[in-house]
């Protein structure tokens, strides 16, 4: 069975007294650390690997295997139907970006403010919708939008926020959408992580994520969903790989089809296999039991929270909204950087403080009222994030760490 062991786990640090604690990550949202399926995986394929795609010798044969067999894993992870093609990109920026620029000419896309800026950035014709207070707000937003529409349509929507860790309703939105023809994208860079991620489930076309949010290294993400436009695209990347037929003269080539046509250049076989790794680790784990534990230990840290003078928690829908295992915190008085400079330094303790590259949500949720007290105080928040190595003792000690530095 692969194991979803978290990798350095164990790792310790010395505080300024000089004991040596367990570091606590509490930083899933940005990185998560390396799982040993997906260690495993890759140590297996460094002895062995050659071209993929490429060569006639045994290594070629075996690493063009297994990356084919990396992506029908990935396939089954996102519940792929017929006529959906997995794409391996760079990370979840690249897979949206290889989308909008698939897209058919003139299509419109729609997006909420409140996304990451690899949602907000990449789109072309962007209907940008306000934060909504909530998710029926959004869904009557949405469809109010979609009323005067024509042409091809594109929803790009958040699966949970990084920022305030809260499930959108995509699958509401999907419904309203598709009952407009307009397709749905959904960004589960975090949501992936957190709970199964299926296009049908969802009721989406095509699904983002990154490798290395999901327990897997650096430098592979997925692009899944409906091969048509994609089929029907401009390569991503023009090159070896991308092309069947290159003539004598410029211009007379002959693209390849399926996801070769957007994995132009030798593929990032140890990227990919280690991804399918954590894909199959976590489709074999007991997801329910690990939701159970996440939302265990968010409810705690939430109720230390309440409690805490100084900091107070974001959200957009509302305390009661579903949400993974992240928060946001606005600070009346201190810098948020500081903060978490401080937790590092005097506590072990890795968070993340800034505007977590969504800015227009950030100033939304601190000069809004919704934050609190924050109003026009220092910009950012400060995020604490969980994953599968997260524990009760390390709420503990960051509900002790930051009482420390926030009254200090
Ligand atoms: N979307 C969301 C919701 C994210 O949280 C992130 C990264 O934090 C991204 C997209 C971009 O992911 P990557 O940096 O792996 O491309």
């Amino acid at each position: 069975m692969p194991s979803l062991d978290i990798l350095g786990d164990d790792l310790k640090v010395a505080l300024p007294s000089g004991e040596m604690v367990r570091f606590a990550h509490l930083d899933y949202a940005a990185s998560a650390p390396c799982v040993r399926a997906a260690a495993d995986a890759v140590q297996d394929l460094l002895p062995r690997y050659g071209s993929v795609h490429r060569g006639t010798g045994v290594r070629s044969r075996g690493s063009t295997l297994a990356y084919e067999l990396a992506r029908d894993v990935v396939a089954e992870f996102v519940g792929a139907r017929p006529g959906d093609a997995v794409i391996f990109t760079r990370n979840t920026t690249d897979a949206l970006n290889l989308l909008a620029r698939a897209l058919p000419p003139g299509t419109t896309t729609i997006q909420f403010e409140g996304e990451h800026h690899a949602n907000l950035l990449p789109w072309p014709n962007p209907l940008r919708l306000p934060l909504p207070a909530s998710a029926g707000d959004a869904v009557t937003a949405l469809r109010q939008a979609c009323e005067g529409l024509t042409g091809p349509a594109l929803l790009t929507v958040t699966g949970a926020s990084n920022v305030t860790g809260e499930v959108w309703p995509v699958r509401e939105l999907a419904e309203v959408a598709r009952a407009h023809g307009v397709r749905v994208i959904v960004d589960a860079a975090q949501l992936a992580p957190h709970a199964p991620v299926s296009l049908d489930d969802l009721g989406a076309d095509y699904l983002a994520f990154s490798g290395h949010k999901l327990y897997a290294p650096f430098g592979a993400g997925v692009l899944a969903g409906r091969a048509d436009w994609l089929d029907a695209a401009e390569p991503y990347l023009a090159g070896g790989g991308a092309s069947a037929v290159v003539g004598d003269r410029p211009g007379d080539l002959t693209w390849a089809t399926g996801p070769a046509r957007h994995e132009g250049g030798t593929p990032n076989l140890p990227g990919a296999v280690a991804l399918a790794a954590v894909c199959e680790a976590l489709d074999a784990a007991d997801r329910t039991a690990l939701h159970a534990h996440e939302q265990e230990l968010l409810a705690g840290l939430r109720d230390g929270l309440a409690d805490l003078p100084g900091a107070t928690e974001v959200s957009v829908f509302g305390p009661d909204h579903p949400r993974v295992g992240i928060v946001s915190l606005a600070l009346d008085a201190a810098d948020p950087a500081a903060v978490a400079r401080r937790l590092d330094a005097e506590h072990g303790i890795g968070v993340r403080a800034g505007q977590f590259c969504a800015h227009p949500l950030v100033r939304r949720l601190t000069r809004d009222g919704r934050a609190g007290s924050c109003g026009d105080g220092p910009p950012g928040l400060l995020r604490i994030s969980f994953g599968l190595g997260s524990t009760a003792e390390d709420t503990t000690r960051l509900l002790a760490g930051l009482r420390a530095v926030l009254s200090t």
